[in-house]
């Protein structure tokens, strides 16, 4: 035997459940991968839906907002109107709103805080800005210097310098007080040019009005110079006011310097300058941080994209791997499944096949250990049992045929065997002496008693028969009375150990037995017993046998019975016979005989050899005749018809000239027509026809009958008798215009005794004459028939085969012999 793989030992159903198991796993992990990475792009997609893009979209719109509020901030310090005020603060609302939303979406609190941080600080710097714009002295320092520092002592100098003129001029009116007077006043004139031109470049930062002011300021400084090197011809009090204004002159020295640096400097505007330093930076900050949520949503947008369809990708790739395995392991099953399971199948078939085909040495090969190994085993087996059940059927078969055929023999035997009491004695020792049982037996049923009717066996048994041995049929202890009261067969295995068994001391050895009930037309007839030496003997097929036993002996004894019956019956119907004989020969020696006494006496006296007789005498003696004469027809057509009847009328058959038969017919006719007006025509070939094997003397009967019917019927006109040879047949057709037969008739016209309705009053009729002719045409295998009309007349045909069939009654004469031997009564 192969050895088995360790796959090839498991149970199918194991082998299935593994192998789809497996399977199963594998689909379940695929389908799990399948599904959570789908899981995962759904999810990553949620998100993008539900957080990346609410937060770019809410980032994008703050920093629109910002934008704005830089742009409406920068309009508002440029034009200081309450419109770009508006839109600053509205920008301002948006991005808080924006910030809200950013708020929800992110997840991440800090950097909120630090932009809620930032943006503060920038209302901060726009709430300073704002108040800056409406605060010029805050908001210009330049102009402040001017107005608050250089202010007073412009004015101061002014004064002094407008004090110290008034007095020069009331001095007295010298060339040196005029030309100091000129110095005073182009003093007082440059410095105020000086001093506006000085306002006007802080005002408008214009360099032409620093390049006037530095003229003006030099231009000063020269007469300032002159002017203070008078300073002693000056008046005490000129002195005074010149001295106040090098004081005040000392105070304003560096403050245009001061000035021109905040002007041509970056902070001329606080509010632009706070603009530019904080402002802008803020926004800024804001700007990248926003810029860095998008471009960090972005960032995760791509990861998470990436990772979907990275984990998409694995998953494609662990689909088809696990496809691939799935595919391997399902041609690896299958491959498997084939070696382990199709292919001992396909063997175990093949075997299967060979076994129905009659060859039963061949083995199933057994390659596995599960259900289809076992299966082959047990087919194994089975075959070998199947062998062995053939081989032993065979020989029971023989045996059966062989008990069969002796009892059919027997049956034939016994069928010839007539007698009751022989037939059963020859029953019972045929079934003993050709199955050599130790007793047979058979009872017949009489008046509730089974009469034991011959025996055959042990050896004195037969004085039992002979002693008239007799069970009641409701003797409870015996196997005959029950198969009796059954009417089924009984048998005991064992005599000794049945309960109700009824020994027999003449039968000591007795040890196993078989009641069969005799069954004749449904009720028990009797029993054959059958009893052995030997216990077990007998079983189902025995029973069969017996049974058929007893159906012969059933059909014997009805044989029998019927043999009997039909015995007497023979004995009675020859008895009757004996009597008709008697009377058919005494009706024609009792009756024929002194009739031709009669009529030929008669016919002597008519002819005058008694005497002379007188035509009167003649007359009357001559209707005597012809009575009589019609008389002996009739007992003559009686006499046929019984014989007939009986079975009894003789043909013999010889040689016969037709032509010769119809002459005779032709000549009595033309006697028969006599003074009628009818004319009597013979038809016949020329030739003659062929001579035929028949009864002469019956063969003219019928024709003379025939013809006598048509002269009877016919009143005027013509018969034609014609004949002819029709093959191997002779046809003669008799044809009359007379009064014809009416087809309500047609069925009487064979029958005995009766005649048709249409008759003619002087016609004497017995309605024997043609019954009689068919019959007798009948008897040579011939037919007779008509075809008729009222008033137009009748064809008769009767037709003879040239050589009739012989039968019974039928005796043929040899030509050659002379004297012939009649049988005739
Ligand atoms: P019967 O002795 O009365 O002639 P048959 O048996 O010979 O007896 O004929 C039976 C009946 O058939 C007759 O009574 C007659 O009525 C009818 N029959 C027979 N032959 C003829 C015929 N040639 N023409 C008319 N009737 C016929």
């Amino acid at each position: 035997m192969k050895k088995q793989s360790k796959f090839g030992g498991l149970r199918i159903g194991v082998k299935l459940a593994l192998a789809f198991g497996i399977q199963s796993l594998l689909v379940f992990v695929m389908v799990s991968l399948a599904y959570s990475s789908s899981t995962q792009a759904i999810s990553s997609n949620n998100r993008t839906k539900d957080e990346r893009v609410p937060a770019m979209l809410a980032a994008a719109e703050a920093q629109d907002q910002l934008l704005r509020m830089q742009s409406s901030i920068r309009a508002y310090l440029i034009f200081g109107d309450d419109e770009s005020r508006q839109e600053f603060e509205d920008a301002q609302v948006n991005f808080n709103n924006a910030m809200v939303e950013l708020q929800t979406v992110l997840d991440s609190p800090e950097l909120i805080a630090d932009l809620q941080t930032d943006f503060d600080e920038i209302l901060n710097v726009a709430g300073m800005m704002f108040a800056l714009r409406i605060n010029p002295m805050q908001n210009e320092p330049a102009q402040r210097i001017l107005a608050q520092d250089a202010s007073y002592s412009y004015e101061s100098i002014l004064d002094s310098i407008e004090k110290i003129n008034v007095i020069q001029q009331d001095r007295d009116a010298t060339e040196q007080h005029a030309k100091q007077l000129v110095l005073m006043t182009d003093f007082q004139r440059t410095f105020a040019l000086m001093n506006s031109s000085l306002r006007r470049y802080v005002e408008t930062g214009d360099s032409v009005h620093k390049f006037d002011y530095e003229t003006y300021h030099n231009e000063n400084e020269e007469i300032w110079t002159q002017l203070a090197a008078e300073r002693d011809i000056l008046e005490r009090e000129q002195r005074n006011h010149l001295d106040n204004i090098i004081r005040r002159r000392d105070i304003l020295e560096p403050l245009p310097q001061r000035m021109f640096e905040i002007v041509e400097g970056d902070r001329t505007r606080v509010d632009l300058y706070l603009f530019q330093t904080r402002f802008l930076p803020l926004i800024n900050d804001i700007q990248g941080e926003l810029d860095n949520i998008v471009e960090n949503q972005i960032q995760l947008l791509e990861n998470q994209l990436t990772t979907s369809s990275q984990t998409l990708t694995d998953t494609q790739i662990q689909i088809l791997i696990g496809g691939g395995i799935a595919l391997l392991l399902a041609i690896g099953l299958a491959a498997l499944f084939q070696r382990s399971m199709a292919l001992p199948i396909t063997h175990l078939t093949e075997t299967a096949v060979k076994v129905r085909d009659g060859d039963l040495s061949v083995q199933a090969p057994v390659e596995t250990s599960d259900e289809i190994g076992t299966l082959a085993r047990v087919f194994n087996s089975m075959t070998v049992q199947l062998r062995e059940l053939i081989e032993s059927l065979e020989d029971r078969v023989r045996d059966r045929t062989q008990r069969l055929e002796t009892v059919a023999t027997m049956g034939e035997q016994l069928n010839s065997i007539l007698t009751l009491d022989e037939l059963l004695q020859e029953l019972v020792n045929q079934t003993q002496e050709k199955f050599g049982y130790y007793q047979v037996q058979v009872y017949l049923e009489s008046a509730n008693y089974l009469i034991l009717t011959s025996a055959s066996g042990a050896a004195n048994t037969e004085k039992m028969v002979v002693e008239g041995h007799q069970i009641p049929i409701n003797a409870k202890s015996s196997l005959v009375a029950k198969a009796a009261r059954t009417a089924d067969i009984v048998w005991v295995e064992n005599v000794h150990n049945a309960e109700a068994w009824l020994a027999n001391p003449l039968l000591p050895d007795t040890a196993s037995e078989m009641a069969v009930p005799i069954i004749l037309e449904g009720t028990v007839a009797g029993v054959l017993d059958v009893q052995s030496n030997q216990v077990a003997s007998f079983d189902d097929a025995d029973a069969n046998l017996f049974r058929f036993l007893a159906n012969q002996a059933s059909v014997a004894i009805q044989n029998a019975k019927l043999f009997t019956e039909i015995n007497v019956a023979r004995q009675d119907a020859e008895n009757a016979s004996n009597l008709k004989t008697q009377f058919l020969s005494n009706m024609s020696h009792e009756l024929r005989t002194p009739l031709n006494a009669i009529i030929n006496m008669t016919g002597f006296v008519v002819d005058g050899v008694m005497g002379d007789v007188n035509e009167d005498q003649i007359d009357a003696l001559n209707k005597t005749v012809d009575s009589g004469q019609h008389l002996l027809s009739l007992i003559n057509d009686v006499l046929d018809l019984t014989k007939i009847e009986a079975g009894m009328m003789n043909i013999i058959f010889e040689d016969v000239d037709v032509d010769a038969v119809l002459n005779s017919v032709m000549s009595s006719g033309k006697g028969l027509v006599k003074n009628k007006p009818i004319d009597l025509q013979a038809d016949f070939p020329a030739e003659g026809l062929p001579h035929m094997l028949g009864d002469k003397r019956r063969i003219r009967q019928i024709l003379l009958n025939v013809l006598s019917n048509a002269v009877k019927y016919t009143i005027e006109g013509e018969i034609i008798v014609s004949a002819q040879a029709e093959e191997t047949n002779i046809h003669i057709i008799v044809k009359d215009t007379g009064i014809g037969i009416a087809e309500e008739d047609y069925a009487r016209i064979f029958q005995t005794f009766t005649q048709a309705r249409n008759s003619l009053d002087n016609v004497v009729s017995t309605g024997l004459g043609l019954p009689i002719s068919k019959q007798l045409v009948e008897l040579h295998g011939g037919k007779i028939w008509f075809e008729s009309e009222i008033g137009v007349g009748s064809i008769f045909h009767v037709l003879f085969p040239l050589s009739p069939p012989i039968s019974d009654n039928i005796v043929v004469l040899d030509k050659n012999v002379e004297t012939q031997q009649s049988i005739e009564a």
